[in-house]
C-alpha cells in the first residue's frame, strides 16, 4: 500500500531544462517522454517514514508523440517507447514517470491525459505548458482507482543533492 505522505517531485536544473527545450522544439504541437533518475529509485529526506519524500529526475528521454492529433494530445510512440524502457533496464535507471506539454493550455491534464498511462501503477505527470510567456510546470500522480489526479509538489534539486 502507498504511503499517504505527501511527495515531492525534483528535477535538476539539467533535467528541468531539457524539459523545456524538448516541450519548445515541438511546439506547436504537444511533446511527451520519460521523466528518469540515473540511481536509486528514491531518495528520502529524512528517515522518519512520515517525511516527504522525494522522487528525482535527472534525465529526460524524448519519445515522439504518435498521436494522430498532435496539437491537442499525445501518444508515446510504441517502438520508441519500448526501446526506451528496454535501456532503462540495461543502464539500471529508474522510470520516475512522464511529462507532456501543453502547447496553448494551462498545466491541468486534460480528460484524454489518462488514456495513454499504464493502468493500476499510479503514475506520475509532468505536464509543461507554454499558454503564457513563462512556461508553468504542474505534477501530479494518476490515481488508477479513483480515476483522478493528486497534485505533486515540484521543486528543482538543491545542490546538496545533486547526483555526482
Ligand atoms: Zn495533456
Amino acid at each position: 500500500m502507498r504511503n499517504s505522505s505527501p511527495d515531492v517531485l525534483m528535477l535538476t536544473r539539467e533535467a528541468y531544462s531539457s524539459l523545456l527545450d524538448h516541450g519548445q522544439t515541438c511546439l506547436p504541437n504537444e511533446a511527451c517522454g520519460l521523466l528518469v533518475y540515473s540511481q536509486q529509485p528514491r531518495l528520502d529526506s529524512s528517515p522518519d517514514s512520515t517525511a516527504t519524500h522525494a522522487l528525482i529526475v535527472d534525465t529526460i528521454v524524448p519519445i515522439p508523440n504518435a498521436h494522430p492529433h498532435p496539437l491537442h494530445a499525445f501518444a508515446f510512440e510504441p517502438q520508441a517507447w519500448t526501446a526506451a524502457l528496454y535501456r532503462l533496464m540495461q543502464t539500471k535507471q529508474t522510470l520516475v514517470g512522464y511529462y507532456h506539454s501543453h502547447p496553448t493550455t494551462t498545466a491541468i491534464p486534460s480528460a484524454a491525459d489518462a488514456s495513454g498511462l499504464p493502468i493500476g501503477s499510479d503514475p506520475v505527470m509532468l505536464i509543461v505548458s507554454f499558454a503564457a510567456a513563462t512556461a508553468e510546470l504542474n505534477a501530479y500522480r494518476h490515481i488508477s482507482f479513483s480515476h483522478t489526479w493528486e497534485s505533486l509538489a515540484l521543486a528543482l534539486v538543491p545542490p546538496s543533492l545533486q547526483p555526482k
